[in-house]
């Protein structure tokens, strides 16, 4: 059997993935709920709503009405059980080859179509959870002293960023201006970044919400996080630098993030989910690894076509689970389509390195492209491409799709 879209087979969107997105076209302007397969864009809701009237492949009615919505928030909220009869569904239509005729007529040509933000994003969170990413930056801006801060490993340390911001991938990113000021200047001067970087980050959409004074379970994640995504957390590192003491991040991060334009649903990660590393401190109760969440996702940043580096995912030190838990531990509620980045991605290795801040090492060893030139940070005009790849069941491959962004020059101020 080879299903009824051939070209899913051996492919990033292969029927054991089914990532959903929002997409409109050239006929139809109307922004819809997709689900991508090989090189097509399943119509969820016109595929659901015609399947509703059909004996071959029915589906709920309330389901048809969730997909039918303009973007996944309804679809996201109401939660496991319809995620899971959504899946079972498009799983069983996808997946037999008898169907290709009932599906033809909803699948659009992924290289026809345009993607949109798929989700309404809530509230905004960004982690630093990778121990690796955290020394690195440690060693680099604070040479003198411990690299990890003392509470490094005993909490998720994270700030709240901007949804409004929140862009899908293709969105392209206008240099930002800023106050800078190194050590050494006598004051501050207001100028474009001129050390614009990209920060490798995986996202976690929550689905279902909770109530203000809940907290949420390590084994709960499951029950509130509908998916995951790619994250690129842009990051002007000389307004971030005079900026961050002592609130955190602030405008050095908060004029955009770009996501990707697929949510890979949980269930499609089941393969990938591994142990954390090793906990050095003894964690509170309510960070235990109960359920171990870590993901064996390979990461991949890209600049105007060369490889930078190749992240792995496993080597999180925090996972979404415990970074749910930590999030919520003080009462603090959730709403559906509030989105939490894990913090860069940086493995031991230089060549798993996710920020230009690390690669280059602050500038002082530029990485080379292979057109020849070389960056410490982004030019004008610079692309930057994200993937990521996770094990899924039978060998097959989970991609989540291209992350991508063009940076434009800054706007002219008189
Ligand atoms: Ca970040």
């Amino acid at each position: 059997m080879t299903g009824a879209v051939p070209s899913a087979a051996g492919s990033q969107f292969p029927v054991e993935n089914l990532p959903y997105g929002v997409f409109s076209d050239l006929v139809d302007s109307t922004r819809r709920i997709g689900v991508a397969i090989g090189d097509f864009v399943l119509d969820a809701g016109a595929a659901a709503r015609t399947a509703g009237a059909s004996r071959a492949a029915p589906l709920a009615p309330q389901r048809a009405i969730e997909l039918s919505a303009k973007n996944l928030n309804p679809f996201m909220a109401a939660g496991p059980t319809a995620w899971r009869e959504v899946r079972s569904w498009l799983t069983d239509l996808l997946g037999d080859e008898e169907n290709r005729a009932f599906v033809a007529p909803f699948l659009c040509d992924v290289t026809a179509v345009t993607l949109h933000l798929p989700f309404e994003v809530a509230d905004y969170v960004d982690f630093y959870s990778s121990e690796h990413h955290a020394t690195n930056v440690g060693r680099i801006l604070r040479p003198d002293a411990d690299p990890l801060s003392p509470n490094w490993k005993h909490l998720p340390i994270g700030y709240h960023g901007r949804s409004g911001t929140v862009v899908v991938s293709g969105t392209p990113i206008r240099r930002p201006w800023g106050q800078h000021k190194v050590p050494t200047d006598p004051a501050p001067t207001f100028a474009p970044s001129g050390r614009l970087d990209v920060e490798v980050e995986v996202g976690f959409v929550v689905g279902v919400g909770t109530e203000l004074g809940q907290s949420v379970s390590v084994s709960a994640f499951p029950d509130h996080v509908f998916g995951a995504c790619l994250l690129n957390d842009w990051s002007a590192r000389d307004i971030q630098a005079f900026e961050y003491v002592p609130l955190g991040p602030f405008l050095g991060k908060s004029f955009a993030t770009s996501i990707s334009p697929w949510i890979v649903p949980l269930a499609a990660l089941e393969r990938a989910r591994c142990t954390p590393p090793p906990r050095d401190v003894p964690l509170q109760d309510y960070l235990a690894d109960t359920e171990p969440w870590g993901l064996d996702l390979r990461l991949e940043l890209e600049c105007n076509r060369t490889i930078l580096s190749r992240p792995r995912f496993a080597t999180m030190y925090w996972t979404g689970a415990q970074q749910l838990a930590h999030m919520t531990v003080n009462g603090a509620s959730l709403r559906t389509g509030d989105l939490f980045g894990s913090g860069t991605v940086s493995g031991p290795t230089a060549g798993e390195r996710g920020s230009l801040l690390e690669l280059s090492w602050n500038g002082r060893e530029p990485v080379l492209l292979d057109d020849g030139t070389q960056r410490s940070f982004l030019e004008d005009g610079d692309v930057v491409t994200m993937r990521a790849m996770a094990p899924g069941i039978d060998d097959t491959r989970i991609g989540f799709g291209d992350v991508t962004g063009r940076i434009m020059a800054a706007t002219a101020r008189s």
